[in-house]
């Protein structure tokens, strides 16, 4: 059985454990970098990436996942999680693993009351539309060529993968749809 480890500092993680779980998966909460020595693979929900980050730093805990993935540890972050992994973050100088090749701006949106939901035909998915809930959501303005983009909204990316990270900018632990968490643990 696979072990997806879900960071826990900050933001909904009991919500992407609840998911992962019903996906068949066991999870662990990650909040020390020791936690993160038996697992498969690592979702970081979203939250505030300013605390995500600053807590990443001083724990250790980020400096670790990056040697992890470098040694194939599959991620998967939602919103700050996927704001987390961008290479570049436009206008803020906030601690990131700067991991996938995508320059993202945050709250891009709007402010909370900006918060909307979606459906959403995502081809890897199948037929069925997905229900998207974007919550202060970032935009990824750009992306290099390594990236596939999975699934846009209007034309703004909302879901890509690059070799072992998924992103996606809206929320799939706040629905009870198991095809996003289900993608993420056929593909790792
Ligand atoms: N706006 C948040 C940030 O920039 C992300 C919001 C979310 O994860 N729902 O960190």
């Amino acid at each position: 059985m696979k072990n997806i480890g879900i960071l826990a500092i900050q933001g909904d993680f009991k919500e992407h454990a609840a998911i992962v779980r019903r996906c068949g998966a066991n999870t662990l909460e990650i909040k020390t970098t020791y936690d993160l020595d038996s697992i498969n693979g690592l979702i970081i929900p979203g939250g505030e990436s300013t605390t995500i980050g600053k807590l990443l730093e001083k724990s250790g805990v980020g400096e670790k996942i990056v040697e992890l993935y470098g040694e194939g540890l599959p991620i998967y972050g939602t919103c700050a999680g996927a704001i987390m992994l961008a290479k570049k973050i436009i206008g803020h100088n906030q601690y990131k693993l700067k991991l996938m090749d995508i320059s993202v701006k945050r709250n891009a949106y709007g402010r909370q009351a900006e918060s909307f939901e979606k459906e959403i035909y995502i081809n890897v998915l199948g037929n069925d539309p997905y229900r998207c809930i974007f919550i202060r959501a970032p935009v990824v303005e750009s992306a290099s060529k390594d990236v596939e983009v999975l699934a846009r909204e209007n034309s703004n990316i909302i879901m890509a993968r690059q070799d072992n990270l998924l992103i996606t900018t809206f929320h799939p632990e706040l629905t009870d749809d198991l095809r996003i968490h289900e993608y993420f643990l056929d593909n790792i």
